[in-house]
């Protein structure tokens, strides 16, 4: 099966792509734990890319970070990843988070 992801794609329409495409590579999708490393992982490379940007620092030349678009998508191909070991559809678990986030009094600092 080729691996296409459809244009105008739904978070479903990622988290199945996501499924697919690490079928298709071998990649872990059993342990829960390890995929979660991963995500750190990409979130921190995610920070170093912000960073390597901003004026508050320097990043090694031997980095392999990439631009922030690309550890963005990082971080969304594993959110999906873990999602999906866990049978979480994310639009529906964002919808009811927020519904929970609207009864909630936010606070200035
Ligand atoms: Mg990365």
């Amino acid at each position: 099966m080729t691996l296409e992801l459809k244009p105008l794609p739904t978070l479903a329409d990622l988290q199945k792509y996501v499924a697919q495409m690490k079928q298709e590579r071998g990649f872990n999708t059993t342990d829960k734990f390890y995929e979660c490393c991963l995500f750190a992982e990409e979130c921190g490379e995610l920070i170093s890319a912000v960073r390597k940007n901003s004026k508050h620092g320097s990043i090694g030349s031997g980095s392999t970070i990439g631009n922030v678009s690309e550890e963005l998508a990082d971080v969304l191909i594993y959110l999906c990843s873990i999602a999906n070991m866990h049978n979480i559809d994310l639009e529906a678990a964002f919808r009811a988070k927020e519904e929970k986030n609207k009864q909630r009094i936010w606070k200035r600092l």
